[in-house]
This record gives C-alpha cells, structure tokens and sequence, in this order.
C-alpha cells in the first residue's frame, strides 16, 4: 500500500466498499495529501464507487474548495471528511459509509458495543450524530465533530458511519470491524441475551488483534479477494 498513491488509495478503498456492500452510489474515500495538509483527495460526484479509477479521484482544500476549478465536483458530503481532518491533525484517511447492520443501532438507540474479538476495540459505545441529513455544511459538520470528539468511529443517525484514521488501512479495517460487530451483537440480541464483551476482554484482545501487521493482513486479505472476483483491475 505504501507504494501506492493517493488517487489509487481513494479509488481502491471504494471498491473494497463496495465489494463489501458498505458504498453504492453513496459513501465515499479520502486520504490527506502526504505533501499539503490542507489538500485532501477524495470521489468525485457523480461516478460509481464500484467503477472509480484513480483519475477520478478529485483534490479539494479544508475549506471545501478546488483544487482544480475545472475538476469534476467532489461527493456533496465532502464536509464530513474535511471537518475531520480540520479537527483531528494525526488523522489522514476518512471513510463515509452506509454499514446496513451497524445503521440500525443509530435508529434503534442500542449502544453498539464491543460484542466480538474483532470489535474489540470499540471498548465504549459508539458515538452517534443524532442529525440524519446530508452533511453539508461547516456548521454542520463542527457539530458533527462535536458527537465524535477524539474517536476514531461515529455513527451518523439514520443515515451511515463516519471512520477516521492514523492511515486508509487502518480506517478500513475498522470500518470492516465496526460491521462485522454490529451484526454480531445484534444476531446476540435476537438469540436472547448480548453479552457484550467486558472493557477488561476488549482491552486484552484489542492487544492482540489492533497490530500492525493484523491491520496489513485485513487490508491485503481484501485487495486479494476483490483482485479474484473483478473489482479491482489488474491494471488501472
Ligand atoms: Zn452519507
């Protein structure tokens, strides 16, 4: 991953969303620029997440504004990641988007929890933005900050989940987490009783589990499996 470049980090994190049934025609990548921090790349409008290529991928300011003025338009969310990145200087990649299974506990006002090994790491209750519009101002997105504080994963209620990172893989991963949890703890709580994961087990496997090269191995296991079935290229 090291290797690749911004507009390739972008567009391959789309995919791997997509693949994964977390972006359609909505949800959305981005990474800081390694040399300008206040430049971020980012999806444009209007192309689908599962067909996104590096050349797509659009270059906009914190302030919301282009880098190019002849660029396509960036995604009309594009708040959501430069409140992040304005807020949150060690953060250099954002993830917007539309987790079914972890959706529902910001509708139902079930705190979604560390449940299993693999969601260890949310040892508190997830935060939730309890506005479900689209996120399109600065106002909105300062309030947006306000819910989500120092976290690393929100939930946006009705409507997604907002996951930040140190690096794409590491948002990634936690964006795949912060699912594969949910439908765990939920699937529980229909069995009859979510006994949820106790701070001292998420902290002793969070140990184990949020390593570096556990991190490399989810992101690699996907870039694999999306290379197999064609949602990735060989070339782009
Ligand atoms: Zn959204």
């Amino acid at each position: 991953m090291s290797n690749m470049t911004p507009e390739e980090l972008v567009a391959t994190a789309n995919r791997l969303l997509y693949m994964e049934g977390l972006a359609d025609t909505a949800g959305h990548a981005s990474v800081r620029s390694p040399t300008d921090d206040n430049v971020v790349y980012i999806n444009p409008f209007s192309v689908s997440r599962g067909e996104i290529r590096p050349k797509d991928v659009v270059k906009i300011t914190l302030d919301n504004e282009p880098v190019d003025p002849d660029a396509p338009d960036p995604v009309a969310e594009a708040e959501i990641h430069t409140a992040v990145y304005r807020n949150r200087p060690e953060i250099n990649a954002v993830l917007h988007t539309h987790p079914p299974i972890a959706t529902l506990f910001s509708i139902s006002g079930t705190d979604l929890v560390a449940a299993f090994t693999r969601g260890a790491i949310f040892d508190r209750p997830v935060p939730v933005y309890n506005r479900p519009d689209l996120l399109t101002t600065r106002e909105e997105g300062e309030l947006m900050m306000e819910a989500m504080g120092e976290r690393d994963e929100l939930l946006i209620k009705a409507h997604g989940a907002v996951v930040a990172g140190e690096d794409l893989k590491r948002a990634f991963t936690r964006t795949m987490y912060l699912e594969i949890n949910a439908y765990h703890q939920l699937y529980a709580s229909i069995l009859g009783n979510a006994n949820t994961l106790t701070p001292e087990e998420a902290e002793r496997i969070t140990e184990t589990t949020w390593r570096q090269r556990s991190i490399d191995k989810v992101w690699n296991h996907y870039v694999w499996e999306a290379s197999q079935n064609g949602y990735l290229p060989d070339e782009w």
